[in-house]
């Protein structure tokens, strides 16, 4: 306990480095990015802080050069999941009455361990890992990442100060116990960002956790494992358990102490997960918290009035940065047929110059999809577009001859309900529907209701009264919502994130919102001046 309360100033986001010719930044990761190259990683389970490493492993490739290996990673199995759960369960007992500011001070050094000396590690095993270009890496592993860390300090802080009123001979206070059991974190490929944040928010509100990191993410989350035990997590905290997703639904979830759930990833595999708690739920000691971030048909909607540049620099950003594998990616746009000929001409000019390769080439754009099963899904649109007669293939084509390489892909479709327009594919892939200028209501509503999905939306016009009417009309199809901006790139403490409808449950990843999932409220009632009176006044006749 402490004498006296400290103060968490609020932060400000990491800043961006620029990677320009002849800069530190630039020389350390290119000097990192050679020596991952070179390197073989063998990654370990870590559990209640020992490494562990198994007989069956996975090998990690490079996604743009996938016959290169880069790491060799433990996978855990029933026993290993097992000794995960008694690890958090054992961390516990300390974790959760730490004094508050011991464990603040943790992950703030983290989160300069991160944005200083570790971050260029990070970002290498970034580029290499999942494929993303420096600048991607940049925005991800190394600002995002910090980011979230700092946010999740500050806004514990500030749910903490929550209290009740107390009125006369009476104190009423709030205290926010982690929840019963321990937190379960299973975490997508696409951002290191996401990976960390899943499993240090539970645990920043004093909550211990396992963590199965995506099998593609493998590098980057075991490196930032590794940083937490530099910055001193006690063991057990946060249990590093790669394994297959499937066992996690096995012996994980149905397990009595299972008390939360963060994710992020398909809707597909959340739906699996929730339906698993639910067969188990008179099993659990108490009912676990869910919170999932999930997929997304992100839209751009323009109107006639749009910047036909502004709105045609949105698409190509929007749909191809990082090989449209963000969940925000803009991957169906509505434009008017007045200025499509104009949009068209831009789009396909801008996405004809992108250069796709290999990222440690700083020139170049895009890289790789993050795996066979990726490409081949993707694949599959592009090939059912060539061949319907419902749809245009713009440009697009594909090459897994060294890497799982999609070039920047734009589908005309004929019909509003084409099939690539309602499904996620999650790559590089837009398909756009051109609508009469006069038909802007019927063309919104369509908007609204082609997709299961709500994440994000865009919507451009220059005309305010358009804008009112379109922002309304599209008021529940997306929990991130932009107007004359791309759809992606929501930056934490200024856009909180998430969706809904069957994009998740919308907690917003970074904010307070999310960090009260991870809290069990205790009231307690302190009374100075107890009654010692057992009848009431009302009871008295005169
Ligand atoms: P995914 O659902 O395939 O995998 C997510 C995690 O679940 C991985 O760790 C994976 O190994 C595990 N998993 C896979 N099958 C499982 C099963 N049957 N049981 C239990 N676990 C299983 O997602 P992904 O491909 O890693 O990520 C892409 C998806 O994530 C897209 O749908 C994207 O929209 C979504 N996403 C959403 C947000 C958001 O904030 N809404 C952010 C990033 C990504």
């Amino acid at each position: 306990m402490n004498n006296a309360y400290f103060k968490i100033h609020e932060p400000k986001n990491e800043p961006i480095f620029g990677y320009m010719p002849a800069s530190k930044e630039k020389a350390a990761l290119k000097a990192e990015l050679k020596r991952q190259s070179e390197t073989v990683v063998k990654i370990p389970l870590i559990i209640g802080g020992e490494e562990i490493y198994t007989e069956n492993t996975v090998k990690i490739t490079m996604p743009h050069d996938h016959h290169h290996v880069i790491a060799e990673c433990s996978m855990a199995g029933e026993k290993e999941l097992k000794m995960a759960i008694d690890a958090a369960m054992a961390a516990k007992k300390s974790w959760a009455v730490m004094p508050w500011e011991h464990r603040a001070s943790i992950f703030m050094k983290c989160a300069e361990l991160l944005a200083g000396p570790w971050r260029a590690k990070m970002n290498a095993a970034t580029m290499l890992g999942q494929s993303k270009t420096a600048f991607q890496a940049e925005i991800d592993s190394a600002c995002e990442l910090t980011d979230f860390i700092r946010y999740n300090v500050y806004n514990a802080q500030e749910l903490y100060k929550q209290q009740p009123n107390s009125v006369g001979a009476i104190w009423d206070r709030n205290e926010f116990r982690p929840l019963d059991g321990f937190v379960t974190a299973l975490t997508p490929f696409n951002f290191t960002s996401i990976g960390g944040n899943l499993a240090l928010a539970p645990a920043v509100m004093g909550n211990t956790v396992l963590w199965k990191p995506s099998t593609t993410a493998v590098l980057s989350n075991y490196y930032f494992m590794r940083l937490m035990m530099e910055a001193g997590l006690p063991a057990g905290v946060i249990n590093f358990i790669p394994c297959r997703g499937v066992d996690i639904s096995k012996y994980v979830i149905p397990h009595p102490d299972f008390g939360g759930f963060h994710f992020t990833g398909s809707t597909k595999v959340f739906s699996g997960v929730w339906t698993t708690v639910g067969q188990n739920i008179a099993t659990y000691k108490s009912y676990p918290r869910i919170v999932g971030e999930t997929g997304g048909k992100d839209f751009i909607f323009a109107h006639k009035s749009a910047d036909v540049e502004a709105l045609s620099a949105a698409i190509v950003r929007g749909a191809f940065e990082y090989q449209g594998q963000k969940c925000s990616a803009a991957s169906r746009a509505y434009i008017p047929a007045s200025i499509w000929e104009d949009v068209k001409t831009r789009v396909l000019a801008e996405a004809a110059k992108l250069k796709v390769g290999d990222v440690s080439d700083f020139t170049t754009f895009m890289g790789a999809v993050i795996d066979k099963a990726s490409f081949d899904n993707i694949k599959s649109y592009i090939d059912y577009a060539n061949e319907s007669p419902d749809a245009e293939v713009l440009c697009g084509s594909y090459d897994d001859s060294k890497g799982w390489f999609v070039y920047p892909t734009v589908i005309l479709a004929k019909k509003p309900d084409f099939k690539s327009m309602v499904e996620e594919i999650f790559g590089p892939v837009i398909t756009i529907y051109v609508y009469d200028d006069d038909k802007l209501d019927e063309t919104l509503e369509l908007c609204d209701t082609t997709s299961a999905y709500a994440l994000t939306g865009a919507i451009f016009a220059q005309d305010r009264e358009a804008i009112i009417h379109m922002e309304a009309a599209l008021n529940n199809a997306a929990g991130n919502f932009y107007i004359n901006d791309k759809p992606t790139g929501a930056v934490v403490g200024q856009q909180p994130f998430g969706g809904a409808r069957a994009s998740g449950t919308n907690d917003k990843a970074g904010s307070v919102f999310n960090l009260i999932r991870w809290v069990n409220i205790k009231c307690t009632k302190e009374n100075f001046v107890p009654s010692a009176d057992i009848n009431y006044p009302y009871m008295i006749e005169e």
